[in-house]
Order: structure tokens, then sequence, then C-alpha cells
């Protein structure tokens, strides 16, 4: 069985905590997005190497995001929306 990840981590460290910076928030789905697979699932902290505490609130803001149609559900149409959401 093969294990595919989007993208391979060189330090397994959370993003969140290493780079203070970073916006977590439903405003900014570009960011969550690098945390979601290409069909919106959210990617497990283990994989990603997010800390428990962001990985809890990484998951709240992207289903707000997904409530409020900023991110998708499925991969359809999604650059469509994206570009939409981002102006
Ligand atoms: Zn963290």
């Amino acid at each position: 069985m093969s294990f595919k990840k989007k993208f391979a981590p060189r330090r397994k460290y959370c993003r969140f905590c290493e780079n203070p910076e970073i916006l977590l928030d439903y405003k900014h789905p570009e960011v969550l997005n690098d945390f979601v697979t290409d069909r919106g699932k959210i990617i497990a902290s283990r994989i990603t190497g997010t800390c428990a505490k962001h990985q809890r609130a990484l998951t709240r803001e992207v289903k707000r995001a997904r409530q409020m149609a900023l991110m998708f559900y499925t991969a359809t149409h999604s650059t469509d929306v994206l570009k939409k959401s981002r102006v």
C-alpha cells in the first residue's frame, strides 16, 4: 500500500508554532488548503506534523471555511471558487 503525502515535511514540526505569522483563520483558505487533501479532507496531524493545539484550531477553521463557502468539500470547480473568494 502506498502512502501518499501531499507534501513531505523536512522537519516534522508544527508549521504554526514555527511561524506565528501564519494566520490560522477561515478567512485565509490558502493557508488551510495546505492542510487538506485535494478532495477536501483534513490531513492528519501526524502527517503534517501539526501539534494538537493547532490541529484543533485548523479543523475548526476548515469547517468554518466550508460553511462560509470559502473552501470546498470536493475537488470539482475548486479553482473557480478559489479565484472568486480571493477578490
Ligand atoms: Zn502548533
